[in-house]
Order: structure tokens, then C-alpha cells, then sequence
């Protein structure tokens, strides 16, 4: 790209779009026009610092009137490629460009990428994580929430990119050649976006599109439209398994084993669940290839603490323990989060449906510890319906979710903890899932103080009977 004599239209300006659009000015773009049609505090402050940095501002009428003094569109993930406007810039013959394909083109070290339906974001923390314990820099970027464009003066010419790649992002991503490629899983996510799971598939392989001989793939052995990709790429593959021994990482006698390397034992590693032991096998294959050494691995996966939102023990109340898992936004995360926690618990699901078939929850959740469900938000009544078509009947419905919160602490005994694993997104009633469990946090803190209130009377109750 010869950005001086370009001129770029970036549509969509979430923390992605503001990240390309600055970097286009840096870079000295001939015109970088902006557009968003949602005017948020936060989106109007973006543009208004971008406009005083030479950016120009068009309004959502004025929009295809500048298609054809633009070079390229530069467009947000949470844009779909079928919105009229990338389909007018397509019809004009203009490129069509993420983010994350303007970073995947100025990148100068080696690239680290993960993608998957669950596990990216943990996966790429606990690489960085692992990386920087063994002293060697690399930055977590990209959907994990810092844009690739961001990191590149933090990169330089060495760092290693660890990028954690979306489905929305492949949609507009040619150019990256990642020296490795992590697959951790696939299953149904996304369908209102990408339509059918063969499209979602087509659309996360993309990502081995550019990789040759000699780069590598990770893939999940136990993962069987995984094993299918490692017959299609011509780059080297490493397999992961929790369920036996492969060539690449695996759990043998309670420990991570790569090769006939024992890393650690799983105890060092504290992430509960047999979804994080995957994820650390992953890592472990990626940090292997990239040349870090056994005891470093080992040092990091024992250091490693976890991430927000992600099966988060938050705290309890009355002896009822709190559990985050926020970022359970489909199915299969649920699930996950299902299997993993111990002891009985009730659990909170619901939110934006996003058209997965919710029949594998409720079959799950008969053989489990779950003594409860509580239903909320935007999707309840199409969860209902798969829990009575299931013969699932220990639910509650409502909408809302902080009555939601509230009910289900009503319906836990001490001992017991309350799982939010909503198996939707959070948009129903929330920004985003951060939010959410931010929300459900709070909720938790109304309900201590309300619990402290509540105690001196009761204890005054209970000299009186004594
Ligand atoms: P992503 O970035 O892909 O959304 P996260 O690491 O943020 O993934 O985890 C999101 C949710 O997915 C977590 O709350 C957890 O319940 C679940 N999860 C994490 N890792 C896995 C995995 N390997 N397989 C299935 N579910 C997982």
C-alpha cells in the first residue's frame, strides 16, 4: 500500500476502527474519511479526536457518495460483509480490508495465531504470559482487545505477534502468515452472521490460506473437523489431545506432556476444566516450536492466573460462591463451564440468541451437578423451549437479569455455588459480556451488604429465643 496517494473510508469505529484509522494518519493516508451509524458518547469522542487529526467525518446519508473517492474500505469486524455498504464499495471494484489485514501487512517479526470458537483469548494470554516468563517479546494482540496496528512500535522488528484471530476477522483478512497456527476447536458459533457451519469452517481456515512448508499448524486431535484441515494445509503439523498420547502435546500420568517431555504436572496449573487443559496444551505446542525451553513452559503454565470473566470465582455470600463465566457467550462454552465446575450449583443462562440449537444443554445438564437453571434474557423463551422439548423441568423464567441473580440466590444452599454461564451474548441487555459479569459482580456485593444488614436482627431474633 502507498498510503499517501490512498484514501481510505474506515467504517465502524469500535476500538479496532480508531486503531486503523490512526494508523492510516500516521502512516500520512491522502484522506481518511469515518463513519459510524451508531453515536454513542464513546464514538463521537473518538471521531472528534480523529477529525482534529486530520480525519473527515460523513454522515450515514452522505456514506456512498465517497465510495469512488476512496481507494479501499476499511471495514470493522462487527460489520458483516453483506451490509450494503461493503457490497457498494465491492460493486465499485474497491478492496475491502480489516484492521487486522493493514497489521498483518506491516508486521515484521513472527506471527503467533490463534483462532477457535472458545479458548482464543485464554490461550493468547497464557502464550504471552509464557513468552514474556521465558524473556522473550511478545505482545497478545488483535481480537484479544489490543489491535494489531497498535502493537507494531511495541513489536518492532523482532517481538513475536501473538493474535488472536475471529471469524469476523478472517472475513476481511488476506494477507496473514502466521509462522504458527493454533486451531483450538470448532462448533457451532456465529450462525446469525455466517449462516451455515460450512461457511464458518470455509471462513476459519482461511487462516492457513498463506502458510507453506515451512510453517507450522497446531491442531486439536480430538477436535474432528480439526483433523481434517492438517490433510488440506502444506504447513507442518503438531496435534494436542486430552484424551491420548499424540505427536505434539498431551496428558500423561497427571501431567502436560510434549513429546516424551513431561512439562509440569496439571496441579501447577490452575485454570480449572479439561477446556483450559486443552488450552494449555495448545500453548505449550506453540511455545515448543517457537523455541522456548521445557523449564520456561513449565515456569509460565505454573504462574499463569487465569483471565476475567472466564470461570472467575468472583467471591460468595452466605456461603454461596460466585462464579463468572460471562464469557460463555455459546453452547459449547457452556458446556465447558458445565463440565468443569465442582460441586452442585444453579445456573444462570440467557441473553441474545445468536441461532445455535440449545438441545445439548439441557441433555448435558440432567447427568450434572447443576440443581437448577435460571433463565433470562432475550433468548428465555427459545431456551424453554429446548428444555421442555429435552424434558429439563428445574427451571425458573425471567427476564431480567439482575432478578435473575437475585433468584438464583434465592434457590442456593451454603455450599453451593452460582455459575453464570449464559451460553448467549450479552447485547440483550449489555454493551458487552465485560458488562455482564461486571453486573453480576455488583449484584453480588448488593446481595453481602443486604446479608450484613439483614444479620444483626437476626441474631437479635435468636437471643430472644434464647
Ligand atoms: P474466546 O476468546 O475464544 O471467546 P475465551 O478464552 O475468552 O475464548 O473463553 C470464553 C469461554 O469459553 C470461557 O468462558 C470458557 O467457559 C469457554 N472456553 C475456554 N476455553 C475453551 C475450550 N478450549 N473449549 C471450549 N470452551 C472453552
Amino acid at each position: 500500500m502507498h498510503f499517501p496517494t490512498q484514501s481510505f473510508f474506515v467504517a465502524g469505529l469500535s476500538r479496532s476502527g480508531v486503531a486503523a484509522a490512526e494508523y492510516l494518519l500516521n502512516k500520512g493516508a491522502k484522506q481518511v474519511y469515518l463513519y459510524d451509524d451508531v453515536a454513542s458518547d464513546g464514538v463521537k469522542a473518538a471521531q472528534e479526536a480523529l477529525c482534529r487529526a486530520g480525519a473527515v467525518a460523513v454522515s450515514a446519508a452522505d456514506a456512498e457518495k465517497y465510495i469512488s473517492a476512496c481507494d479501499a474500505l476499511v471495514l470493522s469486524p462487527g460489520i458483516p460483509v453483506d451490509h450494503p455498504l461493503p457490497v457498494a464499495f465491492r460493486k465499485a471494484g474497491k478492496a475491502i480490508v480489516g484492521e487486522a489485514e493493514l497489521g498483518a501487512r506491516a508486521l515484521r517479526g513472527p506471527v503467533v495465531a490463534v483462532t477457535g470458537t472458545n479458548g482464543k483469548t485464554t490461550t493468547v494470554s497464557l502464550l504471552e504470559h509464557i513468552f514474556q516468563t521465558a524473556g522473550c517479546k511478545a505482545v497478545a494482540c488483535g481480537n484479544v482487545g489490543t489491535p494489531i496496528t497498535a502493537c507494531l512500535d511495541r513489536l518492532g522488528e523482532d517481538g513475536v505477534a501473538v493474535a488472536e484471530i475471529s471469524s469476523f476477522q478472517l472475513e476481511t483478512l488476506t494477507s496473514l502468515r502466521p509462522h504458527v497456527a493454533v486451531f483450538l476447536n470448532l462448533s457451532e458459533d456465529h450462525l446469525d452472521r455466517h449462516y451455515t457451519m460450512e461457511n464458518y469452517i470455509y471462513l476459519k481456515f482461511r487462516m492457513l490460506k498463506n502458510s507453506a512448508e515451512s510453517e507450522y499448524v497446531v491442531l486439536n486431535r480430538d477436535d474432528p473437523i480439526l483433523c481434517t484441515f492438517a490433510e488440506k494445509t502444506k504447513a507442518k503439523t503438531v496435534w494436542f489431545s486430552v484424551s491420548g498420547r499424540v505427536d505434539g502435546a498431551y496428558l500423561r500420568d497427571d501431567a502436560f506432556y510434549y513429546g516424551e517431555e513431561r512439562v509440569c504436572a496439571l496441579s501447577d496449573f490452575s485454570p480449572e476444566g479439561e477446556h483450559n487443559r486443552a488450552n494449555a496444551l495448545a500453548a505449550i505446542c506453540a511455545a515448543k516450536i517457537m523455541g522456548i525451553d521445557t523449564a520456561a513452559v513449565a515456569a509460565g503454565l505454573k504462574s499463569f492466573r487465569g483471565i476475567r470473566h472466564r470461570l472467575e470465582k468472583i467471591g460468595a455470600v452466605g456461603g454461596v460462591t460466585f462464579i463468572d463465566d460471562s464469557k460463555a457467550t455459546n453452547v459449547d462454552s457452556a458446556l465447558k463451564a458445565i463440565a468443569a465446575v465442582r460441586g452442585e450449583c444453579v445456573l444462570i443462562l440467557g441473553g441474545k440468541d445468536k441461532g445455535e440449537a440449545y438441545g445439548p444443554l439441557f441433555e448435558a445438564l440432567r447427568g450434572s451437578d447443576v440443581v437448577h437453571t435460571v433463565l433470562c434474557g432475550d433468548n428465555a423463551f427459545l431456551l424453554l423451549n429446548a428444555a421442555v422439548e429435552k424434558g429439563y423441568t428445574k427451571l425458573t423464567l425471567c427476564r431480567p437479569f439482575d432478578m435473575a441473580v437475585r433468584i438464583a440466590y434465592l434457590l442456593a444452599r451454603p455450599g453451593q455455588s452460582i455459575l453464570l454461564s449464559p451460553a448467549s451474548s450479552g447485547f440483550d441487555q449489555f454493551r458487552n459480556y465485560e458488562e455482564r459479569g461486571d453486573r453480576f459482580a455488583q449484584l453480588m456485593h448488593e446481595l453481602e451488604r443486604e446479608a450484613a444488614a439483614r444479620q444483626p436482627a437476626e441474631d437479635a431474633r435468636e437471643e430472644d429465643r434464647g
